[in-house]
């Protein structure tokens, strides 16, 4: 599981670092298509915030394996399902957790 999760994040590290270059692309400030190429700036932004977003939850999946504590939910306690685990590999949360963290979300 280890593994598995440095490989997704060197992984995501190289996707990351495109995306970037992609921004860092300079516009071309006389160009009729500079709308389009703002537009598509945007949504290059987007991919890099979930790409961002993703790596950090690695590095939290990562962290919890180093303290000894992966695999068991940060809310309740209890050891998650191990399908869970293979499903979605760094969840902190056991499902009935995760489950209830979305329905406050929704109720407030
Ligand atoms: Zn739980």
């Amino acid at each position: 599981m280890r593994k598995r999760l440095i490989a997704k994040r060197a992984e995501l590290s190289e996707r990351l670092e495109r995306i970037n270059a992609n921004i860092r692309r300079p516009l071309d400030a006389n160009s009729t298509e500079r709308a389009q190429e703002i537009e598509d700036h945007d949504v290059v932004d987007a991919l890099g915030n979930e790409a961002r977003e993703e790596l950090a939850k690695i590095g939290a999946a990562l962290q919890r394996i180093e303290s000894g504590k992966f695999g068991v939910c940060t809310t309740c306690g209890e050891v998650v399902d191990r399908r869970r685990l293979e499903a979605y590999a760094y969840a902190k949360e056991c499902i009935e957790c995760a489950r209830n963290g979305e329905v406050s979300i929704l109720d407030s």
